[in-house]
């Protein structure tokens, strides 16, 4: 557990052996990325099924809700910046 800078307290995840480790938003575990085997490739994405709850997902990250989050190598959600 960890605090950001507004001083909430955020879970850190077990991404111990992971080369591109993802939260799921369908169910919240924690899979490699870079283990997924594409189901379909397209211009834009690749469609995958997912390790963690065998669900289609795609790597849009500019969904308006994509279908995970990126983890830090330190097991933490990336944030993106947001500019003011
Ligand atoms: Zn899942």
């Amino acid at each position: 557990m960890y605090a950001d800078r507004y001083g909430m307290v955020l879970p850190t995840y077990d991404v111990s052996g992971m080369l591109l480790p993802v939260l799921c938003r369908l169910c919240g575990k924690v899979y490699d990325l870079a283990g997924v085997n594409p189901t379909s490739k397209h211009e834009d994405c690749d469609v995958f099924k997912t390790p963690c709850c065998h669900r289609q997902a795609d790597t849009r990250p500019w969904k308006s809700l994509p279908d995970y989050s990126e983890l830090t190598p330190e097991g933490r959600v990336k944030t993106r910046e947001h500019s003011h």
